[in-house]
């Protein structure tokens, strides 16, 4: 049964008033869902004046009703965990314990967000000078927008709005048109958990709609995850209108392979890592570094339990990988592969052309293995985001550092050894965001942050963590003196001189 996706404004679904409608995809079988409003004008100028009036309501509630709305959200997410991930799999295709998994990585940020009132708390010096107190607080924004990705439709709202809105903020989200479901889903839960009406709004659309909110005067801050291009863009643009901007985007994450590493091991996390979500993660794995003799090994191993991945709709109960979001990203990523074997690399394990009985107009490619790639090859110079996995091999620890670091992208990275000196020197030298001992996707935990270096992300603040509460939020400093009656309070005509 088809549906209809629409904006989630002031706390109720409205339709869009223009007529511009985008067609939503399963992309394990082909099949047209429903079709997305994607925003005018109107909605646009409606969603902001909603979190306006909101934010202002919602910012003088204390803090204790506050938190009571972020504990009941966490508790209606945990409820309805299954119906979520069948949504979110049905629009994305990852399998369905890929989606309940990315919905409790977000829920450790909501409950992170539930300790508001402890990360909000200032700093006060009493008798700063003479009858002075000073006190230092960080207030919210006002009213925040947060642009987010296909590839994780529940997780990365979640690495955004519970610290925006527990903060004081009115937050306007505006997912991707590629599975925007997941967007309404949890602006009803929000709802259904006290939130006020205006403070959580889903604004569906496309670049227009994400250019109306970078240069609309009333919209304060803008979190934006997703490409590298289009993070730039949303970075310079909204910094322009003079806005505070956290922009994340692309990646090119490499593994780098000590010899000394246990292969098992290796093997084991680099296949989940290149090959979970089929790659199609920020943190994916799809460069495998290795290190003198490890390539072998390596390679061997790892092929041979890629080969046991069942690639098919993420609803089948013993599915491993799903499809790829998009026919256009299935050409995309068979077309690098084919570049690569042209220009000289070896295709380990082939995933082009994959067919899934059953699901033959599914987004579908195979594990794909490439030795032999060297740097100039689009397969390492691209973002792949598909399951591949290249391999570049070197002689020396040192040689491999200076590959990665010569990668303009710097998301995630990590190094397999059994040698604390490699991993220390490693970790150092590394100028990547963040970094991973045996440990190949190093998603950071709800109290530390997530961002990367260089090309990988946009602005001062990283996502989430103390650097969300800080992006969300700014800094007041209050100096306060209060005499007595008729007590003379010594103004001072300059500056007192100390020495
Ligand atoms: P995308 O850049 O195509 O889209 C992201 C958002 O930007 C969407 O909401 C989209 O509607 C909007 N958008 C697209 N084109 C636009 C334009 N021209 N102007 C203004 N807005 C535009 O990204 P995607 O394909 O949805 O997601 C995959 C990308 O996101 C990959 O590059 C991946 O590495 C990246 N990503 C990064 C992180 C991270 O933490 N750094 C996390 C997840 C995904």
């Amino acid at each position: 049964m088809s549906y209809e996706v629409l904006h989630f404004i002031n706390g109720e679904e409205v339709p869009s008033s223009g007529s511009a409608r985008q067609e939503i995809f399963n992309p394990a079988t082909g099949d047209v869902l429903g079709s997305l409003h994607l925003g005018s004008q109107d909605e646009l100028e409606k969603a902001v004046a909603a979190a306006k009036t909101a934010a202002k309501g919602w910012s003088e509630l204390s803090l204790a009703k506050r938190t009571a709305v972020l504990f009941r959200f966490r508790e209606l997410l945990v409820e309805r965990t299954g119906e979520l991930a069948e949504l979110v799999v049905s629009e994305h295709g990852k399998v369905l314990s890929d989606a309940r998994g990315e919905i409790a990585r977000g829920q450790e940020i909501v409950e992170y967000a539930c300790g508001i009132t402890n990360l909000v708390s200032g700093r006060f010096t009493p008798q700063a000078a003479t009858g002075i107190d000073a006190y230092s607080v960080r207030e919210p924004l006002g009213v925040v927008a947060g642009i987010t990705p296909f590839n994780f439709p529940v997780m990365i709202q979640l690495w955004m709005a519970p610290l925006g809105i527990a903060a004081g903020n009115a937050f306007i989200l505006k997912p991707s048109e590629r599975d925007p479901s997941a967007a309404n889903f949890m602006a009803k839960l929000w709802k259904e958990a006290g939130l006020p009406d205006g403070v959580f709004n889903v604004l569906h659309g496309g670049k227009e709609t994400v250019d109306g909110l970078l240069t609309h005067p009333d919209v304060d801050g803008i979190s934006f995850v997703g490409s590298t291009p289009i993070a730039r863009y949303v970075h310079e643009t909204g910094t322009k209108h003079g806005k505070r901007v956290q922009a994340l985007g692309g990646a090119k994450n490499h593994a780098l392979i000590m010899p000394d590493a246990d292969m098992d091991v290796v093997a084991e996390h680099l296949n989940a890592a290149a090959f979970g979500a089929a790659g199609q993660r920020c943190m994916a794995i799809s460069v495998a570094v290795a290190v003198g003799e490890a390539a072998e090994k390596t390679i061997e191993k790892v092929t041979a339990l890629a080969r046991n991945i069942k690639v098919s709709n993420g609803m089948d109960k013993d599915a491993d990988m799903g499809p790829l979001i998009t026919p256009q990203s299935c050409e995309r990523v068979q077309r690098i592969i084919t570049e690569a074997e042209k220009a000289g690399a070896t295709v380990v394990i082939d995933g082009r052309n994959l067919v899934v009985p059953g699901h033959e107009k599914g987004n579908f490619v195979g594990p794909t293995i490439l030795d032999n790639v060297s740097p100039e090859m689009s397969a390492y110079g691209e973002e792949i985001f598909g399951p591949v996995l290249v391999v570049i091999r070197v002689d020396t620890l040192q040689e491999g550092i200076d590959l990665i670091n010569s990668n303009p992208f710097g998301n995630g990275t990590c190094i397999f050894t059994s040698s604390g000196a490699a991993a220390r020197t490693f970790s150092r030298k590394i100028k990547v965001g963040m970094v991973g001992v045996n440990v190949p996707l190093p998603v950071p935990l709800a109290n530390h942050s997530f961002g990367g270096w260089n090309d990988s992300l946009f602005g001062e603040h990283h996502i989430y963590g103390e650097d969300g509460l800080r992006f969300y939020t700014r800094g007041k400093a209050i100096t306060q003196r209060w005499p007595e009656p008729k007590q003379a309070s010594g103004a001072n005509f300059n500056f007192e001189s100390r020495n």
